[in-house]
């Protein structure tokens, strides 16, 4: 056997394999609301703002390596200083940074099941093992199980573990919200540092930025992929202690934040008013849609975000699902993910989008034989 005959020595690590499911199909359809995006586009005024920024970048040079002028636009944003901002490409590249720095062999990431599937996904392809606890039947996390997964992080990892702890805040796919109290505890709870993901923290009545000043060990990661309407452009922040930054920056790669993105992202903070809008205007949507889903006799769940879950009992989560696809609407099927039997996720789209999902969603659950969702 030659030196490079050993088992298994051009396969890839196991971890990098994705849940199965996990991908959100890309397929043509009429009414895409399956990924949370905005549904409408930028304002105008940024594109042209954009547009003209563009005609002054020098292409042929590295982009500012420490993204200068964006983080000092983001922390005049959130009233925090420069130097606890970090930047990168999606708020997913963020939890990868995060993930190197402060995770690890045996440097365990506690996540709280069902939650954004890419935080023990990330884990693990930075070969930090994940320790899962489980959300109660309304989808929160309870302190005793809290306690219950640290003292089963610690058991197996000493008492360092876990290196990291992630809150979806509104939770990503069942749209509740965590409390102060909860993100308090867990912060007192757990020796590592505390993720709170905010992608869809506009939609929320308070934000744990709150507490920067008095949790080092806390960080809260934002996205410009929901509200902000620039899912294309991918970039995404942490807002965190200015120890903590400086250790994303650590693990980045030298000029992993394009020029364009950083322009683009700056320019977006000046239309504030416009991003605010759109979320007055999703959440006034999202009331519509989730009374009219319970009006069909569906079980939904409070959002606060701009999704919603909901299960049409025996009718069949991905019988549903497929349904709605023949009639060009294509959702989120979770029905698969552990503790979400039969459920799916709509994303709020626009009031036109909305009614051909509403409308498509009668129709499937009509064909039903004696509506046996009811
Ligand atoms: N966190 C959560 C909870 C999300 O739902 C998403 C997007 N689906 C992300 C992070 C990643 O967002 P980005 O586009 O910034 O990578």
């Amino acid at each position: 056997m030659s030196a490079h005959e050993g088992p298994g020595a051009a396969e890839p690590r196991r971890e990098v394999a994705l849940r199965p499911g996990y991908h959100s199909p890309q397929v043509e359809v009429e009414v895409r609301l399956n990924t949370n995006e905005s549904p409408a586009a930028p304002p105008q005024a940024f594109l042209e703002a954009l547009a003209a920024e563009l005609a002054s970048i020098p292409l042929n040079r590295y982009p500012d390596r420490q993204a200068t002028a964006l983080r000092a636009a983001l922390a005049a944003h959130h009233g925090v200083e420069p130097e606890q901002v970090f930047c990168a490409n999606g708020s997913n590249e963020v939890i990868q940074c995060l993930l190197l720095a402060y995770g690890g062999p045996g440097r365990p990431a506690m996540v709280f099941e069902p939650t954004y599937a890419l935080h023990s996904h990330i884990a693990r392809l930075t070969g930090t093992p994940v320790i899962e606890g489980r959300r109660d039947e309304a989808f929160c996390v309870e302190p005793e199980e809290v306690a219950r997964t640290v003292a089963r992080a610690k058991a197996a990892y000493g008492q360092t573990a876990p290196a990291v702890s992630f809150l979806c805040s509104p939770n990503n796919p069942t749209g509740g919200l965590e409390t102060i109290e909860s993100i308090q505890s867990l912060l007192a709870t757990v020796p590592g540092v505390v993720a709170v993901d905010e992608a869809y923290g506009q939609f929320a009545p308070w934000s744990a930025l709150e507490l920067l000043g008095v949790e080092p060990r806390l960080i809260v990661l934002r996205t410009f992929s929901k509200t902000w309407a620039m899912a294309g452009l991918r970039l995404g922040y942490a807002v965190a202690d200015r120890d903590v930054v400086a250790s994303l920056w650590n693990v980045a790669l030298p000029y992993h934040l394009d020029a364009v993105k950083q322009a683009a992202g700056r320019l977006a903070l000046a239309f504030d008013a416009e991003m605010r809008a759109r979320v007055a205007a999703t959440v006034e949507e999202r009331g519509r849609v989730s009374a009219a889903l319970l009006e069909l006799g569906v079980e939904v769940w409070p959002s606060e975000s701009n999704f919603v879950l909901f299960r049409t009992g025996s009718a069949g989560g991905t019988a549903v699902w497929k349904g709605l696809l023949d009639h060009s609407v294509l959702i989120r099927d979770v029905s698969d993910w552990p503790g979400l039997d039969g459920c799916l996720r709509v994303t709020i789209g626009t009031p036109a989008e909305n009614d051909r999902f509403l409308a498509a969603l009668l129709q499937v659950l009509s064909a039903q034989p004696n509506r046996p969702w009811m």
